[in-house]
């Protein structure tokens, strides 16, 4: 079966069009309801592909049938997402809006993480504080190069399972960038995957790499 075939088995008994294919696509719309099951376990309700880790809401303007699809495939076949009072948006708008939406739920997945794995310290840790940590994460996403040493450390120490790349570290501030200078080579190696790319670089060229 074409992929073509496929779309119209999976559309048709929900669309009013049950021949032309562009006419069927047409009917469909992004909802902007978007879901991270966590696990790619699902199967796109369109086009039957497996591993599907985040869901998109796709609903047929007239029957109000809607289906549980990949991100890939409102691009794929040009479904148009709507603005907020529901008229449809262009197509680039569309795979704009997609785009976002999905990067949004993959930027709550590691909020989720680092806070989850927070919380698991403090349970095993009674000497971590972890409301001004969490409280410092919810206003400025990130971590001062002292706060993720702190934490890094005690994660590791208590063997608490996080991913270090989650933890991002903030170096605006001068005060954080002197946190940063005034740490041996082996802490600075130890807060490496909390760096971005950037940071790393920047860092690199001054004071060498630390991890080699
Ligand atoms: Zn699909």
């Amino acid at each position: 079966m074409s992929w073509i075939e496929r779309i119209v088995e999976s559309l048709a008994p929900l669309s009013i069009e049950q021949h032309d294919a562009k006419v069927m696509i047409a009917e469909w719309f992004y909802t902007g309801n978007a879901y991270d099951l966590e696990q790619p376990i699902e199967h796109c309700q369109l086009c039957g592909h497996p591993d599907i880790r985040y869901q998109f809401e796709i609903e047929n303007e007239h029957t109000s049938n809607d289906l549980l699809v990949g991100s890939e495939c409102i691009k794929r076949f040009r479904i148009s997402a709507i603005d907020e009072s529901g008229s449809r948006l262009s197509e680039r708008a569309s795979r704009e809006k997609v785009d976002r939406d999905r990067s949004k739920l993959i930027q709550d997945a590691k909020q989720r993480r680092v806070v989850n794995a927070l919380v698991a310290l403090s349970i095993a840790d009674e000497e971590f504080e972890i409301e001004s940590f969490i409280k410092y994460y919810r206003e400025r996403g990130a971590f001062t190069p002292n706060q993720l040493k702190t934490m890094i450390w005690r994660l590791k120490q208590h063997c608490i399972d996080f991913r270090p790349s989650d933890f991002k570290m903030i170096l605006k501030r001068q005060r954080e960038q002197d946190q940063l200078r005034r740490m041996e080579g082996w802490q600075v190696a130890q807060l490496w995957p909390c760096m971005s790319a950037s940071q790393r670089s920047s860092y690199a060229r001054r004071y060498g790499d630390p991890t080699t």
